[in-house]
């Protein structure tokens, strides 16, 4: 079984590991299984720390550092959630496939970065359907499908009334009904399963080593600083700082995978600076960082008088986040740039705040421009870790695309007979949970930062394995693309 403990109780030389990992979300997770698999004894180096089941999202990153936004203050978020697991212990489990017009979306978009993956879907259909054994994908491998949920089946007819093609999401979460099921403790957004119905990490056995020829071992409680790089462009050792001893300690790395995510994972190749890399690991052509893709997205919630609809669909909401979509607008010639998004039920995270009121979700991937970046602020944190700064404006292209959608969400509300609808605004400059695009993927130097299985040009033994080398961020959610993608580049590694 997996060893998963705080760093300042390891008693370990570690100099016994094949791969070392910075990141214990699903990426890091996924890549430390595949190499486990493979016979490698694997390192899992995180920050944060365990999360207990029934924990609320916000704590996990108000704990830890904010960055700083364009106009200034440090009220930005660099994390989904800083803890083991990573953001997927506090996710909706809403699962799709990309398409292959999300990995070619110069089709639809043209900016000033490559925004095609150098890599075809077909690449990442073995990997897709591998994670979705492990996960038991509701609808997959002859796992139940999760039900719609009573307001999901009043917006699937108003959808379908209004020719918006409904369907069901796939989510990772075992059905009620089944042995584990979902029991409907709560309305499920932002918190920890309590009882493992749901997918993650550590509820499936995605972070386990049982049974497998390799071994992972978790070290959590440790700040990955710096990669430390030999005179021959080798990765060392990673500079780790641990807040509890206020200490730094030097690990040895044989091969270092980065899946800290697109903000983390840049930010720490632009703090590993040295006289083989004076602008930081991968970034002789000022690439690190550029290209950060947060998604665009909105909300708009009617008001209802439960008189008009069917009480149920109206009441209280226990269970999962969102059960319905549309992807009508995926690609449609009416959509600004003819490429559009999803729209999705999505429950307010407590149970009685759904009563008379009905909330879509809309989100669509963001085009990717240099000038939307991170860097590193001279300031540092009370840790002494320069701030990240995140540099981010939407372009016209998106606010037309998202507009779009927003008014199409609108008109499926007023079909339901909303009273009053209201657009919560979304403030895309101030981070997302949906992070990608800051270490493209592609076979020039010049115009990328990795190559298509994530080693980092000009380097070794120093790989990236996350969001980070999504050259466009995907219409769609994007955890089962981001492990996929994952796992395909962990099995080409020797
Ligand atoms: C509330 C919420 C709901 C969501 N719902 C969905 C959903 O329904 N469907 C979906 O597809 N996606 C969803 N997401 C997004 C999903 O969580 C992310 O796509 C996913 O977690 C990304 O995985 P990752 O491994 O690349 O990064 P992360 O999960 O962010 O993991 C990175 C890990 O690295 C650690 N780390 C970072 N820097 C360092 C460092 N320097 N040293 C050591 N450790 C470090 C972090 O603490 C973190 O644990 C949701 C996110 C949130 C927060």
């Amino acid at each position: 079984m997996t060893d998963i403990r705080h760093i300042a109780a390891a008693a370990c030389d570690y100099t016994n590991f094949d791969a070392v990992i910075v990141g214990s979300g699903p990426s890091g997770s996924i890549v430390a299984r595949t190499l486990a698999e493979k016979g490698r004894r694997v390192a899992v180096l995180e920050y944060g720390g365990l999360v207990s089941p029934g924990a609320m999202h916000e704590p996990h990153q108000a704990a830890y550092s904010k960055a700083l936004t364009s106009n200034g203050p440090a009220d930005g978020n660099p994390w989904t959630a800083c803890c083991v697991g990573g953001g997927m212990q506090f996710y909706n489990a809403i699962t799709f496939r990309y398409r292959q017009s999300d990995l070619s979306a110069s089709q639809y978009l043209g900016t000033d970065m490559e925004v095609d993956w150098p890599i075809n879907l077909r690449d990442l259909e073995p990997c897709y359907s591998q994670i979705e054994h492990l996960l038991e994908i509701g609808g997959t491998n002859g796992h139940s499908s999760y039900p719609a949920s009573p307001r999901g089946v009043m917006l699937s007819e108003a959808m379908q009334e209004l020719g918006m093609g409904p369907k069901n999401i796939l989510l990772a979460i075992r059905a009620p009904g089944n042995p584990g099921g979902c029991v409907k403790c709560s309305a499920c957004d932002e918190l920890v399963c309590p009882t493992d119905a749901r997918a993650s990490v550590l509820a499936r056995n995605i972070l386990d080593d049982s049974g497998l020829p390799g071994t992972i071992s978790v070290f959590y409680g440790c700040f990955v600083n710096r990669v430390e790089i030999r005179s021959n462009g080798r990765a060392e050792a990673l500079e780790c700082y641990v807040p509890l001893s206020s200490e730094l300690i030097r690990i040895p790395v044989e091969r270092v995978v980065v899946c800290a995510n697109a903000i983390q994972s840049a930010a720490l190749m632009l703090r590993s600076k040295s006289g083989h890399a004076p602008q930081g690991i991968g970034n002789e052509s000022d690439l690190v960082g550029r290209g950060l893709s947060f998604k665009i997205s909105g909300y708009s919630v009617g008001h209802v008088d439960p008189a008009d609809c069917g009480s149920d669909a109206l009441a209280s909401h226990w269970g999962p986040h969102a059960t319905v979509y549309t992807d009508e607008f995926y690609e449609h010639n009416d959509v600004p740039c003819r490429f559009g998004g999803l729209i999705y039920e999505a429950n307010f995270h407590s149970p009685s705040k759904n009563v008379g009121r009905v909330r879509l979700h809309y989100i669509a991937g963001d085009e990717p421009w240099s000038h939307n970046r991170i860097v590193l602020d001279d300031a540092a944190d009370r840790e002494g870790i320069p701030y990240i700064r995140f540099e981010y404006r939407n372009s016209e292209n998106d606010r037309e695309r998202i507009g779009f959608l927003a008014d199409r969400a609108d008109e499926i509300l007023r079909h339901l007979g909303a009273y009053r609808i209201e657009r919560e605004p979304s403030s895309h400059a101030k981070g997302s949970s949906h992070l990608h695009g800051t270490m493209r993927a592609g076979c020039d130097p010049r115009s990328s930062v990795v190559d298509s299985c994530g080693r980092v040009h000009g380097f070794t033994n120093i790989h990236v394995m996350d969001g980070s080398v999504m050259n466009f961020a995907g219409n769609s959610n994007p955890t089962h693309t981001i492990m996929a993608n994952a796992r395909r580049m962990a099995l080409s590694l020797e």
